[in-house]
């Protein structure tokens, strides 16, 4: 009989390995796992969580302006103290991390704080005692990285999302490069704490995949917010002056800022894990090629998450997780449906999408009905706040299915959470018609649009 030191080890724990580890364990498996820097990855650490946390920090400035409206007066000027905000997080990760690792202990996982390399199908190597480990299966979860442009001059004067949460001075004036989910989202928490910021981004418009509609009104509310948001235009060189970091830009622009972040996209964490040796295959952008089963191309050896570039959310690497060691250890085999994946924007305002975009359903389907609305919600009537809703439902004009749900406003996240529900129960326009009004909110808007603002038909 096989002899192995563990039923399955982990590299990597963060949310997708962390999930798989517990629940092979709750499974019976023996599991061993080896995290390089801190439990609960990049999600916890220096994703999603502090992510959120400094979202919420950045939008009181807005909030005591918005009071005002409603008879409230602040006396002074309300100030902001970074450092303050930086510690609170910190703690609040701790606290997270802590959790983690609790909860692996409380299943008999076995923890090991180091770097782990594959040596083999079965074998890994902790580098930091190195000692090597055998083990009947190995679950690669290592993530992914922020990738910065090398070539442009000047690059290593610049910071990555990974710097951002700790840095010790708060930076007046910043430049965010890139315009996707970490780009918009930290132009609006820098914007929202203060900071004199521009997006840079080298496309015609930002958020590129998402509705149409919905990138352009981002645009225009974030350019409202103060913003200034560059299109076709990217950073040329970095440069250190008196004054601060000179920036050129291709679009033959030149400014002077304190910090330039970097959010020009992450790849897979594949580098230097021995995975080539051991005949893992990987794809042309370094991510490991996986089966639906996340099996990769050597039979013992599976992977799940970022590192695998598949969906690269949070709560896909969970499901992933959670997929293959319910099927490789509970004895319930399932694999995770990646085609309908609601998902939120942190940006300000907020982005909830879920479904096809408008172009993707006329790619689809011949006869497309789109329901539009766009209005200023109750709370800025009062606030003054020009700020505005935007909602979209794409439905299939054959068949009334909803195909799409986009949404630009207050608590978006929120709202396609429970619209992705109805989505994946395969809802139609009807069944939104037929559902009463919540009055009042602007989510009611969903259930009152009568008439299509557009009827395709191709
Ligand atoms: P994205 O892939 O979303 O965006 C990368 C951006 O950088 C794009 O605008 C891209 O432009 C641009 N870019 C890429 N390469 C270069 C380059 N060489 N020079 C200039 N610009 C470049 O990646 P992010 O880093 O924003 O986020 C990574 C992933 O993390 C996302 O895919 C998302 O899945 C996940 N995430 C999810 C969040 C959420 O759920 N709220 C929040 C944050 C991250 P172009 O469009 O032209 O390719």
């Amino acid at each position: 009989m096989e002899n192995f030191d563990y039923d399955l080890f982990v590299i990597g724990a963060g949310s997708g390995g962390v999930r798989a580890a517990r629940i092979a364990a709750t499974h019976g498996a023996r599991v061993g796992i080896a995290e390089e820097y801190r439990y609960g990855g990049t999600c916890v650490i220096r994703g999603c969580v502090p992510k959120k946390l400094f979202v919420y920090a950045s939008k009181f400035s807005e909030e005591f302006e918005d009071a005002a409206g409603f008879g409230w007066s602040l006396n002074g000027e309300p100030s902001f103290d970074f450092q303050k905000l930086v510690s609170a997080k910190e703690k609040e990760i701790t606290r997270l991390e802590g959790i983690y690792r609790r909860n692996l202990d409380l299943k008999d996982v076995e923890l090991h704080d180091s770097r782990a390399v594959v040596e083999g199908p079965n074998t890994v190597r902790l580098l930091s005692t190195d000692k090597v480990i055998t083990a009947k299966r190995i679950l690669i979860a290592t993530g992914a990285a922020p990738f910065v442009d090398s070539r442009i001059d000047g690059a290593e004067l610049g910071i990555t999302s990974n710097e951002a949460f700790d840095l010790k001075e708060f930076p007046k004036r910043i430049i965010v490069v890139g315009g996707g989910y970490i780009a918009v989202e930290f132009a609006g928490i820098f914007n929202g704490l203060g900071a004199e910021t521009t997006l840079l981004y080298r496309g015609e418009e930002i958020l590129r995949g998402f509705d149409a509609d919905v990138r352009s009104a981002l645009h225009g509310e974030m350019s409202e917010k103060g913003i200034t948001v560059s299109t076709n235009s990217n950073v040329e060189s970095i440069r250190k002056t008196d004054e601060g970091l000179e920036v050129i830009t291709t679009a033959g622009a030149t400014l002077t800022v304190d910090q330039v972040l970097f959010a020009t996209g992450r790849h897979p964490n594949t580098a230097g894990l021995g995975l080539e040796a051991a005949g893992v295959e990987l794809d042309a952008a370094g991510a490991i090629k996986v089966t639906a089963d996340s099996q990769t191309s050597v039979e013992s050896i599976y992977a799940v998450g970022d590192v695998t570039n598949r969906a690269n959310l949070t709560p896909v690497a969970i499901r992933e997780g959670h997929a293959f060691a319910d099927s490789v250890y509970g004895g319930k085999v399932w694999s995770v449906d990646h085609s309908l994946i609601p998902t939120a924007v942190f940006s300000q305002p907020e982005i909830g999408t879920a479904g096809m975009t408008q172009e993707q359903a006329l790619d689809a389907h011949k006869n497309v009905d789109i329901y539009k609305t766009s209005f200023r919600p109750m709370k800025n009537t009062l606030s003054g706040s020009s700020e505005k809703v935007f909602m979209k439902l794409i439905v299939d004009a054959d068949t009334d299915k909803l195909l799409g749900a986009h949404i630009m406003g207050h608590d978006a996240g929120e709202l396609i959470q429970i619209i992705g529900i109805t989505l994946s129960m395969g809802a139609t326009k009807a069944d939104y018609d037929r559902t009463i009004a919540v009055h009042p909110t602007a989510a009611e808007e969903l259930v009152t649009m009568r008439e299509p603002s557009e009827r395709i038909r191709q």
